[in-house]
């Protein structure tokens, strides 16, 4: 699967490449992430950073606020590259990156791409010079910038601008719709601002954040017909748990089904001690079950009701659909294709042997009072019933050399 698919085109972009990695123009829609680790703690951000890319991150966002965080961040660099992780880092910068990048040039080296924000940059006239000179570090150095807006921290002064204008209208439009349009015009202009200043359009990425949903679509439907930089999607501030999941994948399922988005980010706020690879694992199934790109395989699994009475048919499930992602880092290298495996674990008989059959493989579990045994189909056929205690095992063993005998070697190995 690819994003070239007929039935989804793409919003037309300049293809930005960050550091290897091209966004835009047509390109595959890139998964990015962001780390919360205090950037100055280098053996923290280091470990995080090797967590999300592992993961399968292809950038990684990295706070860059205080003079430590900037000056860890070319050791961060140098940490990761030892260590084999040659995944790009974007810094985020806020309020005060024009004296960071001052102070810290190998910062600006060591990064592959700037994120910027047109409404902290600074305030009054200071905002202007501040920008200009965030804009010619990114030339300098030869970086791509991410102008990203946000409406936690839209321009005020822009904001104040729209409003005026917009109450000496006979029929002014809503304080929601023009808060919408500052948001579209601020990146826009700001944009046009970095292009006039001598950043190359083919450098710029815009992204135009909010926190709810029918928001988010407006905005970006409206920037998309606006502008031909790559745009960055996301839902900002998404929340915990199922909310920010449902949220996001609402939201930028209608984009991307427009074919707007070039890259995405799901902005999951983490348990206490929760994973931060879940907003990658995330974004990477809404871009596989949208269609859109493959990742890993995907386990179809029913939902159990009163014919699944005990947990085995789950503790399956999720077993399955763990195996298959630790496995993804070594198949990937060794076998073609093997991301579009399907495979099914579903709960008794009544539609398990029909999905089990759709699936590249799949198992029927046995139901509350069916005979203990789990007919496994390959490519639509029966081949064999499991039966005992070790059924997960041997189910596992089954999509080994299934993947082993169906996707060819790549040619290095
Ligand atoms: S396949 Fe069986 S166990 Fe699963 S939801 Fe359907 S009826 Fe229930």
């Amino acid at each position: 699967m690819d994003s070239h698919s007929p039935q989804r085109p793409r919003h037309t972009t300049f293809a930005v490449d960050v550091a290897g990695v091209r966004v835009g123009g047509g390109a595959p829609i890139v998964v990015q992430s962001m780390t919360n680790t205090d950037t100055a703690d280098i053996a923290a951000t280091v470990a995080q950073v090797r967590e999300l890319a592992g993961a399968g991150s292809e950038l990684v966002r990295v706070t860059v606020n205080t003079d430590a965080a900037a000056a860890a961040v070319p050791r961060i660099r140098a940490a990761l590259d030892a260590q084999g992780c040659s995944v790009p880092l974007i810094g985020d910068f806020h309020f005060n990156g024009h004296k960071l990048l001052r102070d810290h040039p190998d910062c600006a080296q060591a990064l592959a791409k700037l994120r910027i924000n047109p409404g902290n940059v600074g305030r009054g006239a200071k905002r202007d010079t501040q920008f200009a000179e965030l804009i010619e570090f990114a030339c300098r150095y030869e970086k791509p910038v991410r102008i990203g807006v946000n409406w936690g921290s839209l321009d005020q002064e822009l904001l104040a601008r729209l409003m005026d204008a917009n109450s000496a209208l006979p029929e002014p439009a809503s304080a929601q719709q023009v808060m919408r349009e500052a948001l579209v015009r601020s990146a826009i202009d700001s944009a046009a601002r970095a292009v006039e200043l001598g950043l190359g359009s083919e450098r710029i990425i815009l992204s135009a954040k909010v926190s709810t949903v029918q928001d988010l679509i407006a905005v970006y439907t409206d920037l998309a017909a606006r502008t031909r930089h790559p745009l960055h999607l996301g839902l900002t501030e998404a929340g915990l748990g199922s909310k920010g999941i449902v949220a996001s994948s609402a939201a930028l399922a209608i984009l991307l089904q427009q074919g707007i988005g070039d890259t995405i980010r799901i902005s999951l706020t983490p348990d206490p001690a929760g994973d931060r690879t879940r907003e990658v694992i995330v974004a990477q199934e809404l871009l596989q079950t949208m269609g859109l790109r493959s990742f890993a395989p995907l386990v179809t699994a029913c939902p159990g009701c009163g014919r699944t009475t005990s947990s085995y048919f789950q503790t399956l499930a999720q077993s399955i659909q763990e195996h298959l992602r630790a496995r993804m880092p070594e198949w990937r290298r060794t076998h073609v294709g093997v991301e579009d495996l399907a495979v099914a674990v579903m709960g008794c008989v009544v539609n398990g042997p029909g999905e089990s059959k759709q699936a590249n493989i799949g198992i029927s579990l046995p139901g509350t009072g069916e005979r203990p045994v789990a007919p496994v189909y390959e490519d639509g056929v029966k081949t064999v019933t499991l039966k005992g205690e070790r059924i997960a095992e041997e189910f596992q063993q089954l999509v080994e050399q299934y993947v082993a005998r169906s996707y060819p070697r790549r040619a290095s190995q």
